[in-house]
C-alpha cells in the first residue's frame, strides 16, 4: 500500500510498504478515506520530536472504513465508517476511567506523560499512522466512533483532532460569560479554539498571528478581532491597552514549538533542536492575561522550553492548564454541534491532495504557502 514515511527532517515521501495486519485480538484494520496533515506533524517534519525513526508512517488524523476486526472486538463491524481519535487509549486505566484519554497509561510504555498517538514517533508508543491506505487501530472498541448518517466525510476527519483540540483549548480556559479571550495562533487549532470560545460564552475573541491570509480567514470565520504581531512593537502592552489595562481574562496558546530554533540540546539522549523563541506565545499569554486569569496551552512543545515567566504566573495568581486533547470525551457534544451547523469544520480545508503528492502537501503547509490552512490527503 502507499504510505507517508519519514526520511529525515524536512523530508517525507509516499512509498509502497506492507499492509498492516491484525496483531492483537482488540485491533481493527481501517481503510483510510481521508487523512489530514496537522501542525503537530510539522514538529515531526521539522525534526523537533525525539526518536522519530526513519520509515515511521505519519498521520494521526484520519477516518475510514473498517475492513477487518480482531477476535475480541465487540463494538465495530467490517464496513463501519469511523472517526478515529488521534489518541490511542485502553479505556480501562486510571486515566481513561477519568476520560483523560490523551494520558492513557497502557498505550505508551516508553513515557509517563502522554498516551499512545498514531504516527507520532516512539515517544508516543511508536505506532504507525494513518497517512496511508490502511492503518492498524489498537483498542478498537475504545477510540473509533461511527460517523453519523448525513455527516460529511470532511467534517468527520476534522473531528479526529483539531475540532476537539480547539474545543478543549477553550474549555481549559474556563471561559465565563462575557470574557475577553485571546487566542495565539491562527492555524486550524487556533481557528477552532476561537470558534469554540463563542460557544462557551466569550464576549470578545481576539486572534494573534503573523500570517495575513490566516488572520483574514479567522476574522470572518470565527469571527474574531485579529492582530498581526509583526505590526505591534510590544504585544503585552498592546493587549493591555485594548482591554482597559486589565488584560484579557483568558489566553490560549495554540502555537507550540516553532521550528525557528538554532540551538541544540541533548534530551533523553537524542540531540534535538531546542525551540528557541518557541515560548513566545506562552510568554505573551502569561504576561498579558489579567491578574487571576486563565491560561490554556494546547500548543505542543519539546520536553523543555526556556523563558517562561513563571514568577509572573505566581505573582498574578494565574491558573495554567495544558494537555493533549482527549478526543473521545468531546465527540458526542461536538458531533451535535457539527450536525446542527454551529461548527462547520470542513470550511477550514483549503487543499485536497492525492496521497502520492504528500511531499508537496507538507512543503506547502510547512511553508504557509498558497493560502494553505488545512490540507487533507486522499489515499
Ligand atoms: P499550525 O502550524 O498550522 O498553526 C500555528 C500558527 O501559529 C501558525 O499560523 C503560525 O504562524 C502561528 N504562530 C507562530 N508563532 C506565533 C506567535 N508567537 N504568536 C501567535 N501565533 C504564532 O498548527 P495547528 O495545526 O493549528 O496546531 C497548533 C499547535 O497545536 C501545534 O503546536 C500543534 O502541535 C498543537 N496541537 C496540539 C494538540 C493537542 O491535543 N494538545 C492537538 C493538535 C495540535
Ligand atoms: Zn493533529
Amino acid at each position: 500500500m502507499l504510505a507517508t514515511t519519514y526520511r529525515r527532517p524536512y523530508k517525507v515521501r509516499a512509498e509502497h510498504v506492507a499492509e498492516p495486519k491484525i496483531e492483537h485480538p482488540n485491533d481493527a484494520i481501517v481503510k483510510v478515506s481521508r487523512t489530514c496533515i496537522c501542525g503537530s506533524d510539522l514538529h515531526l517534519y521539522h525534526g523537533l520530536v525525539p526518536d522519530t525513526r526513519v520509515g515511521t508512517i505519519f498521520g494521526h488524523e484520519f477516518c475510514g472504513i473498517v475492513t477487518e476486526v480482531g477476535s475480541s472486538v465487540q463494538n465495530l463491524q467490517v464496513g463501519d465508517h469511523v472517526i478515529v481519535p488521534f489518541n490511542i487509549a485502553c479505556g480501562s486505566c486510571y486515566f481513561c476511567q477519568r476520560e483523560l484519554y490523551g494520558n492513557c497509561h497502557n498505550t505508551n510504555p516508553e513515557a509517563t506523560a502522554v498516551g499512545g498517538i498514531f504516527g507520532y514517533s516512539h515517544t508516543t508508543g511508536g505506532y504507525h499512522g494513518g497517512q496511508a491506505e490502511y492503518v492498524r487501530v489498537p483498542f478498537a472498541d475504545i477510540g473509533p466512533t461511527k460517523i453519523p448518517e448525513g455527516m460529511h466525510i470532511e467534517d468527520a476527519v476534522l473531528l479526529t483532532d483539531v475540532v476537539p483540540t480547539g474545543y478543549q483549548a477553550a474549555e481549559m480556559g474556563d471561559i465565563k460569560e462575557g470574557d475577553t479571550v485571546v487566542v495565539f495562533g491562527a492555524g486550524p487549532v487556533g481557528i477552532l479554539a476561537a470558534r469554540s470560545a463563542w460557544l462557551m460564552g466569550a464576549g470578545r475573541v481576539i486572534v494573534v498571528d503573523h500570517v495575513e491570509y490566516r488572520l483574514d480567514f479567522v476574522a470572518k470565520w470565527a469571527p474574531a478581532e485579529v492582530i498581526n504581531f509583526k505590526e505591534i512593537d510590544d504585544m503585552v502592552l498592546h493587549l493591555k491597552k485594548i482591554t482597559d489595562w486589565l488584560g484579557p481574562d483568558v489566553c490560549i496558546d495554540a502555537v507550540g514549538g516553532e521550528a525557528d530554533g538554532s540551538l541544540w540540546q541533548s534530551i533523553t539522549g537524542v540531540r534535538m533542536k531546542l525551540q528557541a523563541g518557541a515560548a513566545t506565545a506562552a510568554m505573551w499569554a502569561i504576561n498579558s492575561v489579567r491578574k487571576g486569569g486563565n491560561i490554556s496551552i494546547v500548543g505542543v512543545y519539546g520536553p523543555t522550553v526556556n523563558a517562561i515567566p513563571l514568577g509572573n504566573a505566581v505573582n498574578k495568581g494565574l491558573t495554567i492548564r495544558a494537555n493533549q486533547a482527549s478526543v473521545k470525551r468531546h465527540l458526542p457534544r461536538l458531533i451535535e454541534h457539527v450536525m446542527a451547523g454551529r461548527i462547520k469544520p470542513r470550511e477550514i480545508i483549503t487543499h485536497r491532495v492525492p496521497l502520492e503528492d504528500v511531499e508537496d502537501a507538507y512543503n506547502m503547509f510547512s511553508g504557509k504557502k498558497e493560502g494553505c490552512i488545512k490540507p487533507i490527503l486522499i489515499p
